[in-house]
């Protein structure tokens, strides 16, 4: 049985059926404009412009007394911000904190609970990974004296996109002391089997850590079912807190009274930290995890942001994205068949996260063009273009433009124009 052609009206009736399409309202959006980066930078809600204009206010009414007595007090705002996101997780409010970024989280639980004893030295990551999680951990392995040629183990891909699980899990080892894993693969989207792989973790007495930047608001987790140890993620993303926007951190309540590997005053038990002592009482929960004093304007749109994913609902939100990608990979295959395009994103749902990955030797001018045709797109070095279509702002309409436009493109030849190279970002 052939599938029966996706037309215009196929998918205008399937955003009249769509539960979350009123969303679209609370965004700022552009007319005539595709955004298809929301994987990278969110657009701004009207929620979080409002969050972060009363933060604003509140400096403004309240000078230092901000921090107390503002609308939003600025010195439980971390904390409040983690109780928030904890349902997204699966967690405990307690067990999530928003503070630094990926990377600076990233060090500091590192520095917490990679502790190197014996012959059990190593990490395992993947060769696929974010570069800014690697540079970690091989700064982290250096400051132990550990050579990162030896001790960083990097899963290899078999096609060069995604990863086999059967492939992490035989790395592991007696000498494997921790691994830290991409929940999505920020390339080709692939989900992996997080549950799977810390079960063998742990059977192997093995901390495991993941970095959710890629799967935090667009799907749910259990972090605390499957015992994840830590996690790791930013705001930005998914969860459309602006450019440079807090990010947070997840450790599992079982590790609760770890110290943390890299203290502040902000790791403080709050009723101590105006104490001024200089022995640290940590707090007893994930906020031992924050270092310095709260970055508030990073963090005050977050706060109008989730209220979003609240009323939405983090199922809903899923199953809409996965309608999303999955009417995008299907009119792929009726639009462009035959021009060059590979698909790098698993097909499966349970394999798939919120983006599709497209790969053409010709990405870098092709994501020029799309960019003159008023898409915004996603170009990954040296031949990868993903487009997210986000459930909360994108259409089913959208995708299908967004397509049509592409195949426009490449019948006409229009990208032929741009050289095929890539910008500054990229
Ligand atoms: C976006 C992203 C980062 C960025 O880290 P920051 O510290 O927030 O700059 C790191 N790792 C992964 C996997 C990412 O997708």
């Amino acid at each position: 049985m052939t599938k029966p052609q996706i037309s215009v009206e196929t998918v205008q009736q399937m955003d009249k059926q769509d539960p979350l399409h009123a969303f679209r309202n609370e965004f700022h959006l552009k007319s005539d404009h595709y955004y298809m980066d929301g994987n990278s930078l969110g657009l701004l809600s009207k929620r979080a412009e409002q969050s972060l204009l009363t933060s604003l206010e509140d400096w403004k009414d309240y000078g230092i007394e901000g921090w107390t007595d503002g609308r939003e007090p600025w010195f439980y705002m971390a904390e409040k911000l983690g109780a928030m996101t904890a349902p997204l997780l699966g967690a405990e409010a307690e067990e999530v904190i928003n503070t630094g970024s990926i990377t600076t989280n990233l060090h500091q639980l590192l520095a917490t609970f990679y502790k190197p004893k014996g012959s059990r030295t190593k990490i395992i990551a993947d060769e696929l990974n974010f570069p800014s999680d690697i540079y970690a951990l091989k700064s982290q392995l250096e400051l132990h004296n550990l050579d990162p040629e030896e001790h960083l183990v990097r899963v290899k891909s078999r096609d060069g996109r995604t990863l086999a699980e059967d492939d992490i899990i035989e790395a592991m080892d007696e000498t494997t002391a921790l691994l830290l894993l991409p929940s999505v693969l920020y390339r080709s989207g692939q989900l992996l089997d997080v549950k799977r792989i810390v079960k063998a973790a742990h059977d192997k007495g093995i901390i495991a850590g993941f970095d959710l930047a890629h799967s935090i608001g667009a799907l749910p987790h259990q972090l605390d079912e499957w015992q994840v140890d830590f996690a790791v993620w930013c705001t930005y993303k998914y969860l459309n807190s602006g450019p440079g926007g807090v990010g947070g951190l997840y450790v599992n309540k079982r590790h609760f009274g770890t110290s943390p590997g890299l203290a502040g005053w902000f790791s403080s038990n709050k009723q101590k930290q105006f104490d001024m002592d200089h022995h640290l009482s940590a707090a007893d929960d994930a906020g031992a995890y924050q270092i310095g004093t709260p970055h508030i304007l990073s963090s005050a749109p977050l706060l109008g942001s989730l209220e979003l994913f609240h009323e939405a609902g983090i199922h809903k939100i899923r199953q809409k994205s996965l309608q999303l990608t999955r009417l995008m990979m299907d009119l792929l295959h009726q639009e462009l068949d035959g021009f060059g395009f590979e698909l790098a994103t698993p097909i499966e749902d349970e394999r798939r996260g919120g983006h599709i990955s497209l790969v053409h030797p010709e990405a870098a001018r092709i994501c020029k063009a799309l960019k003159a045709a008023s898409i915004t797109p996603d170009y990954r070095a040296p031949n990868v273009i993903r487009l997210a279509p986000i459930a909360l702002y994108t259409s089913h309409e959208d995708v299908y433009e967004v397509m049509q436009i592409l195949k426009e493109i490449i019948q006409e030849e229009k990208h032929k124009q741009y050289s095929n190279e890539r910008g500054i970002i990229a």
